[in-house]
């Protein structure tokens, strides 16, 4: 039973929502098919709030909770600073997606998503897949991310790579002078759908690759396609590498990992990679690490995505945008060098004025 490992909630839920500005949140519950999920809609200034659906085992009610707060408000900086209308949204399924997905709860699901008229439209995250959102879509139109036969714009992984990739070469142009990963060593943290796509990319340029993941099974195929180094979860840390690629969860960017990393760039596609944006950006900042900010450089799915939304899937529009994310991180990082502030705040700053702009627009028909 899930219940079994669940802890109870212990801080005001009210108080985070009030902490991090959001609109709503939606607790979605049912016993029959063990659907435990919740829905954080954190700004729809700049349009419906947009963002996958993550299934995960969390530990606890509060770290479920916790994740899609941090993430729907992830998404609007996201959505802001990628130039979408699009607001920011996220959703979790409390559960392991290899154990209990079914297609009555992703139906069910689908029914809580209709529920919001709009207001709220899903996607792939973690743990999902296109076959998934295919059954979501059986109950609400309010969905993206379906497999290309249905006229989606299917997985989203190669766009989100590719925008990974761009970033990560823009950060090597601030810190190295030239932008080529060719003989660079890259620590990729998870190689699942774009962890893999990205290593492609990283292996065809020449960079050398080491790999870590929970699965087995992942890391076997990875480095037997692309002859990627697997090390230990916890090693990935400590290796002597240039660039550590976050690819997995997010807040592994920490105080306990911060003093151990050897690298001059942190570029990956994880989402909230820094524990604490302020904290441990200027952390980064300080120990002259150029750090990519994770929702301007993995913005591709999304960017992808989007295109879904506004009426006609469009790849070749989908593939310009994300390749300007290797200029906007390159732009980014320039005024963080210039103004001695955190990659991160800077990203926020551009994400947020956008906001309040669009919002006064708003106010005249
Ligand atoms: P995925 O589930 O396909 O892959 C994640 C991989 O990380 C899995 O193989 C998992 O086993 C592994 N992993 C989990 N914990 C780990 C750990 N401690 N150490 C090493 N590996 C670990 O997910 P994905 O779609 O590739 O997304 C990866 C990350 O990128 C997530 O944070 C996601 O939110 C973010 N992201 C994904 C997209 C997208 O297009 N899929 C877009 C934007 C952001």
């Amino acid at each position: 039973m899930l219940s079994d490992v669940l802890e109870p909630q212990t801080i005001s839920v009210f108080d985070q929502l009030d902490e991090l500005g959001h609109e709503q949140v939606v607790f979605c519950n049912d016993n029959e098919t063990g659907l435990r999920g919740i829905i954080g809609i954190h700004n729809t200034v700049l349009g419906p709030a947009l963002g996958g659906t993550r299934m995960w085992s969390y530990k606890s009610e509060a770290d479920a909770l916790n994740d899609v707060l941090r993430l729907s408000r992830g998404m609007t900086f996201k959505n802001s600073v990628a130039g979408l209308n699009l607001g920011g949204g996220k959703a979790v399924i409390i559960g392991d997606a290899r154990k209990h997905k079914s297609e009555a709860l992703l139906r069910l699901f689908g029914k809580f998503v209709r529920n919001l008229n709009g207001k709220y439209i899903t996607a792939e995250d973690v743990g999902m897949t296109s076959r998934d959102m295919e059954y979501i879509s059986y109950e609400t139109s309010h969905v993206c991310g379906l497999p290309e036969s249905k006229g989606g714009s299917g997985d989203p992984s190669p766009f989100t790579a590719l925008g990974v990739y761009m970033g990560m070469k823009a950060a090597a142009k601030k810190a190295y002078g030239n932008d080529s990963l060719a003989g660079k060593s890259v620590a990729v943290q998870g190689v699942g759908h774009v962890g893999e796509y990205l290593v492609e990319h990283l292996t065809k340029e020449g960079a050398k690759v080491y790999i870590s993941d929970v699965y087995e099974d992942r890391l076997k195929a990875v480095s037997q396609k692309f002859g990627a180094t697997v090390v230990d979860l916890d090693e990935i840390y400590d290796l002597n590498v240039d660039i550590y690629s976050p690819c997995a969860l997010g807040a592994t960017v920490n105080d306990s990992t911060i003093n151990r990393l050897k690298c001059q760039i942190i570029a990956g596609c994880a989402n909230n990679q820094l524990k604490d944006e302020r904290k441990h950006g200027k952390l980064c900042l300080e120990k002259g690490i150029v750090y990519a900010p994770d929702f301007l450089i993995n913005a591709g799915g999304v960017i992808n995505i989007a295109t879904e939304v506004s009426g006609g899937y469009n790849p070749t529009w989908a593939t310009a945008q994300v390749e300007s994310i290797y200029d906007k991180t390159l732009h980014i990082l320039e005024v963080s060098m210039r103004e001695g502030k955190n990659a991160q705040e800077v990203a926020m700053e551009i994400a947020l004025k956008r906001i309040k702009d669009m919002a006064k627009i708003k106010s005249s028909f």
